[in-house]
């Protein structure tokens, strides 16, 4: 019986650990972190996309956690413009547009000082970009998700918290566009906030993380002056190579625990 217990107890242990990987060593705090979300809102039943909505009460502790745990929050430019930051520097960004942004981050960011680089499409309304990547996603569900309008995105940018970032005109997926296509869509993307919004925009993120060497040099060219992907990990030199940055991806299926493992090694469990 209490071999039974023990054999129990050593197998749990050990899929904790592999789920958690908590022995894994911190990154070192002077490697600012970038986290990436998507939705800030209640899970849906039976959704396809629930990993990308991180609920609001989750996110105010996440957020509460950093202040408290004393994380410095700073924007996709900053991170790009100071070659000194304090240790512990954390750079939320938002990706797509979502209107649960503006209704449930962004009280949060008030409250808690904390600011954000929002990778906004232009023409975000009324699309189904998850099926540009997967044609069997096509359950609407992403389409029928309201999104930022641009008086919303305006009211956010005047507080001084958050900064726009480049997402495409469309959420393309660029992989299947020539180049001529790809560059309209990243340097019109930029041009069409920098017009609509009156701020700069420096950085940008690949639709879907999907990018090549081509897309590297367009955003260059683009005069962005960062550009961040979907892998997963924290960057140890941001400025070697400034359009191929990883970021930590905060899953709505996330634990406080999972989120602070994160924090510490850039990812969750056991992987590579
Ligand atoms: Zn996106």
């Amino acid at each position: 019986m209490i071999a039974v217990i023990l054999i129990l107890a050593a197998l749990a242990l050990l899929i904790f650990s592999q789920r958690y990987a908590w022995w894994r060593p911190a990154v070192d705090y002077r490697y600012p972190r970038i986290l990436m979300y998507h939705m800030v809102a209640e899970h849906r039943k039976g959704a396809r996309f629930n990993k990308l909505r991180v609920r609001p009460g989750m996110f105010e502790r996440q957020v509460r956690w950093l202040k408290e745990q004393g994380w410095h929050f700073a924007s996709m430019t900053d991170l790009m413009q100071n070659r000194k930051l304090p240790e512990k520097t954390v750079v939320i960004t938002f990706d797509d547009g979502y209107a649960d942004n503006y209704l449930q981050a962004y009280p949060v960011l008030k409250k808690y000082g904390a600011k954000a680089t929002l990778y906004l499409v232009v023409d975000r309304f009324d699309r189904d970009w998850s099926t540009s990547k997967k044609a069997h996603h096509d359950s609407g569900e992403l389409m029928h998700e309201p999104k930022l309008s641009d008086d919303q995105v305006r009211e956010m940018l005047a507080s001084g918290l958050v900064e726009l970032g480049g997402h495409t005109l469309t959420h393309a997926n660029l992989a299947k566009l020539d180049r001529e296509a790809r560059t309209r869509e990243v340097v019109s993307g930029r041009e069409q906030l920098q017009q609509t919004f009156g701020q700069p925009v420096s950085s940008f993120a690949y639709p879907f993380g999907i990018y090549d060497e081509q897309d590297v040099s367009i955003c260059a060219e683009a005069g962005f002056l960062s550009a961040v992907t979907t892998e997963e990990g924290i960057n140890r030199d941001r400025f070697s190579d400034p359009y191929r940055l990883k970021r930590v991806k905060i899953s709505g299926k996330d634990s406080m625990l999972a989120f602070r493992l994160r924090m510490k090694t850039g990812q969750r469990g056991w992987k590579r």
